[in-house]
Order: structure tokens, then C-alpha cells, then sequence
């Protein structure tokens, strides 16, 4: 059985959980530990303890802790890809994609321990300078989802410890191979003991007594909406009360206008809606076309959808995985379910697939004719389920897309400068792509949404910094007697 990493120890756990491959469910790829609500106090104390020295440690020391970190994730990123497919189901390319993506994270937070910086300023009193510094917070708990089981982790781990704070790590039950492995690569870097602690669990266990725990100064919080809601209610009625940050759901849209290239658009929506077995917050499930296009879109949607390879994550030339477990694929099977009922034209995919070896295997699914008042078009399914609503126009796609209580990412194809400008700067979401995927982003620039889809301060690139650090202004008067220089002739 695989151990927790605390106070610079692995640490065996009582209890084990089996991390079955999703795309042959006889496959158990190991059995991972299981920390208790007390072995995760012991990693928070460890944390808290070692904070002080860790806080006051140098920029260069950092830089080589997560400058070593992301050159061996990189070094590894086929063998450490191939194990995130396997625990996933996402494809190998996407797989190492991921894993490039996550040592990319480290390598860019590795140069932001050199370029932190404050400001220094004069006061409007006489004699008296203003400097304004960014201290860590202290203890912060992460809390991961389990679809970027290597990326998500490292886009919070990299920024707390380059600030200065010490970690303690939760990551999702159904991925711990990813983030046992990360913690490994962490811990041979050099970091020092509590500074770092992978604590892997349930959500109610050791989530919780994160939660609950006074030494926690800040939660970073990925997840679903129900979860993200409670994390936050938590931590705001805690006493003291923690700084949170949420990454939660999303029903992104994804506009297609008469005048887009039809070729790019089916390529976007298939991307958007598809990729990644449709288990992307980025992803776009919700396709709004108007009237012009509408028909060819859908006829060249079902002729693509018809070539699409669904079959093992690691076979190669698959395209597109398994579902996650059987319970995320009950939940897409409901949602089919429920588009049916609702009256809306399931015009591709969406029944079981028979493959090699037993997984989650579901043909993405395709429904038209969808208003949007239907229940598949409002809530977050989290699967290869995807809706087209017709729109008349590019005014009624716009409120069509903003109509949503989420606000993560918004995506229009277009050739029209006009259309793609007035998108920008209406679509109601944290991230707007224009001729591109809704999903896809870059590391080194800010990530995340609006309404029901964030809350709190932006993740990745400098704005990391916002939630990974606390703003100190100090005043200084320096002397008691204005200093008057000598002139010549004045002695
Ligand atoms: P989830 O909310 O079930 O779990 C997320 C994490 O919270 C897990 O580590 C889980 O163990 C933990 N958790 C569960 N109960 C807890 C509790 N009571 N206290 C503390 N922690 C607890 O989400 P999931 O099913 O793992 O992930 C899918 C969801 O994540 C989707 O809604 C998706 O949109 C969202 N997501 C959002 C983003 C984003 O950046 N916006 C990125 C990826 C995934």
C-alpha cells in the first residue's frame, strides 16, 4: 500500500482505497492510502510548525526546489502521462499533455520566487516612506478535483510554495497515483519536512478536518458547486475565519455564427464538448447556432462524431476515453435520460460501447432542438453530453450564452471583427475564446470565472499571487529632525 507524506515522513494509513483503471476495470493500478481525520491533524500541525522557517526561507532556495521539481516531472512526462491515463481515462496524449502542462507550472513559479517585488512609495506626511510587501498567508490546504489529477495540483502547489506558505495537499479519491507521484518528485527535490504534505483521503475525513482546522489559514478549493458552497460557508463562519478561493462547475457555451468556417467550428465544438470524455469545467456542452448555419452544422457534427475512436485511454489512435467511474457514468446515462424526456432529439451517440476490456464506455451524445429551459441545457453534467439551441441571431446567441447561472468560459466562431469584438467584451465569464475550443488555456496567464462558477481571487500566472499572499504597508519616519543638507559655506 502506498503511504501518505507527512512532516517529511511517509506515513502508513489504517485504511486503503484500490485505484481501478477506467478503461479496464480489472486493472487496479495499487492500493493508495487512506489518511484518518488524526494523520491529517498531524500533517497541519507539521505544516504549521514548519511555516515560520519556511516563510523566512530564501527566493533561491525555492527557485531550486520547484525548478528540480518541474525538470523531473518533465524528464518523466511520457511515464507520469501514461499513469494519469491509466488512473483517468483521459488519452495518452492528453495524459502527457497534462503532465508537460504541470511541470510547465513549476518551472513558471521556479522564476516568480525571483520577481517578487513590493512597492515603495512617499507618504502625503513629510518624512515618512510607505513600503508595501506581499507576506505569505501561513498553512493552506489544497483540495483538488479529480479530472487534472497532475495540473490542478501543481497550479496550487507551485504558487504556495513559491510565496512562502506551507502545504497540505488533498487530492481527489479516485486519482491518488498522480498525486502520490508528485509528492514523491516534491519531496526529492529538497523541500524541508512539513513544509509540503500529501494527505490522501475522503473529502469528509481529511477535506474536513482541513476545514475545521484553526492552523489553516487559507483553502484553495477545486470541485463541484455543492462542495465548493459548503468548503466556503466553512471557512468564512470559522473561527478565525480562512482566506478561499473556488474553482467550481460550469455550463460554458460555445456560439456558432452563419459567417463562421464551418470546418473550425465543428472542430471547436467537438474539442470543447468531447475531448477529455466532455470532464472538463472548460469544457462546452451547450452549442447555440443560429438559424443560417444550424442545419449544416448538426449534419457535419453527426459525420464527424460518427469517425470518433472511443476505446482504452492508452490504445493508441483513441481518441476519446472512458468515463471516469460508474458513478460519473450514471450520471451522464441520467442526463440522457432526462434530454429524452424533455423532448429534445438525441441526433448521436449516447448509448454503452462494448470494447477489449469492461470499462466506462459511452458514445458522446448529441441533442438538438433544446430550449433552454430543459435541464440538460441549464445544468453541469460533467460528460460527453452536449445540446445545440437554435438562436435567430448574434443578439439573441449572446443572451442565450449568458443566460447560465455559471461563468467560466465562453466561446464564439465567427470570421466577423464586429461580432468577435462585441463578444469579448459581453460574454459573462472568466475566460472568452473566439475561432477556439472553450477549452485549452495557457500557464502563465490568469484562469478562472465569474458567477457561480469562482470565487475569489484568479489562479495561475502572477495573479496567483493575489490569493497565495497578504499585502503588509508599512510606514517608516525617518528622523525626528528634518534633515537640512549643507552648502558650501554654510559650516
Ligand atoms: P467534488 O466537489 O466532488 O470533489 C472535489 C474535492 O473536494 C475532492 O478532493 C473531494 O474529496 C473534496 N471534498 C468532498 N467533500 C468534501 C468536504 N466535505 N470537505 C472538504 N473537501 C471535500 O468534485 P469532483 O467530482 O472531484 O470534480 C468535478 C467537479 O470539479 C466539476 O463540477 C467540475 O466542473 C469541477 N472542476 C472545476 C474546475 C475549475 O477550475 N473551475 C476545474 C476542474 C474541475
Amino acid at each position: 500500500m502506498t503511504k501518505n507524506y507527512i512532516a517529511g515522513e511517509w506515513v502508513s494509513a489504517t485504511e486503503a482505497s484500490a485505484n481501478i483503471n477506467p478503461s479496464n476495470t480489472a486493472d487496479v493500478i495499487g492500493e493508495y492510502a487512506r489518511a484518518s481525520a488524526a494523520e491529517a491533524e498531524r500533517a497541519i500541525a507539521a505544516a504549521y510548525d514548519a511555516f515560520p522557517a519556511w516563510s523566512r526561507s530564501s527566493i533561491q532556495q525555492r527557485h531550486d526546489i520547484l525548478k528540480a521539481v518541474g525538470d523531473e516531472i518533465l524528464a518523466r512526462k511520457e511515464e507520469l502521462g501514461r499513469l494519469l491515463s491509466r488512473e483517468e481515462g483521459k488519452t495518452l496524449p492528453e495524459g502527457i499533455g497534462e503532465v508537460t502542462r504541470a511541470a510547465q507550472i513549476f518551472l513558471f513559479f521556479s522564476g516568480e520566487c525571483l520577481r517578487l517585488a513590493g512597492e515603495k512609495l512617499p507618504s502625503v506626511r513629510p518624512l515618512i516612506d510607505v513600503e508595501i510587501t506581499r507576506e505569505p498567508v501561513g498553512v493552506v490546504g489544497l483540495i483538488t478535483p479529480w479530472n487534472f489529477p497532475i495540473a490542478i495540483p501543481a497550479w496550487k502547489i507551485a504558487p504556495a510554495l513559491a510565496y512562502g506558505n506551507t502545504v497540505v495537499f488533498k487530492p481527489a479519491d479516485l486519482v491518488p497515483g498522480s498525486a502520490h507521484a508528485l509528492a514523491e518528485i516534491i519531496a526529492r527535490a529538497g523541500v524541508p519536512a512539513g513544509v509540503f504534505n500529501l494527505v490522501m483521503g475522503r473529502g469528509s475525513v481529511v477535506g474536513e478536518a482541513m476545514l475545521q482546522s484553526s492552523k489553516v489559514a487559507a483553502i484553495s478549493f477545486t470541485g463541484s458547486v455543492p462542495t465548493g458552497r459548503k468548503v466556503a460557508q466553512t471557512c468564512i463562519t470559522a473561527d478565525p475565519m480562512k482566506k478561499v478561493q473556488l474553482e467550481m462547475g460550469g455550463k460554458n457555451p460555445m456560439v456558432v455564427l452563419d459567417d463562421a468556417d464551418l470546418t473550425v467550428a465543428v472542430d471547436c465544438a467537438v474539442n470543447s464538448a468531447f475531448f477529455s470524455t466532455g470532464q472538463r469545467c472548460t469544457a462546452s456542452s451547450r452549442l447555440i447556432v443560429t438559424e443560417g448555419i444550424h442545419d449544416r452544422f448538426v449534419a457535419a457534427m453527426q459525420e464527424r462524431m460518427r469517425g470518433l475512436v472511443i476505446d482504452d485511454a492508452l490504445k493508441a489512435g483513441t481518441q476519446i476515453g472512458p468515463v471516469v467511474d460508474q458513478s460519473q457514468l450514471d450520471q451522464d446515462l441520467k442526463y440522457i435520460r432526462i434530454g429524452q424526456e424533455e423532448g429534445a432529439r438525441l441526433v448521436a451517440g449516447g448509448e454503452l460501447l462494448k470494447r477489449d476490456t469492461p470499462g466506462f464506455y459511452l458514445a458522446p451524445a448529441l441533442f438538438t432542438e433544446v430550449s433552454h429551459a430543459m435541464r440538460v441545457a441549464r445544468e453541469e453534467i460533467f460528460g460527453p453530453v452536449a445540446t445545440v439551441t437554435r438562436a435567430k441571431d448574434y443578439d439573441e446567441a449572446l443572451a442565450l450564452a449568458n443566460d447560465t447561472e455559471f461563468g467560466l468560459s465562453s466561446g464564439i466562431c465567427t470570421t466577423s471583427l464586429k461580432h468577435a469584438s462585441h463578444f469579448k467584451r459581453n460574454a459573462e465569464a472568466g475566460m472568452v475564446m473566439v475561432n477556439l475550443p472553450t477549452a485549452g488555456v495557457d500557464y502563465h496567464v490568469p484562469f478562472g470565472g465569474r458567477k457561480g462558477s469562482s470565487y475569489g481571487p484568479r489562479e495561475q500566472g502572477r495573479y496567483a499571487q493575489e490569493f497565495y499572499t497578504t499585502v503588509k504597508t508599512a510606514y517608516t519616519f525617518d528622523g525626528n529632525a528634518p534633515f537640512v543638507p549643507k552648502t558650501k559655506g554654510s559650516e
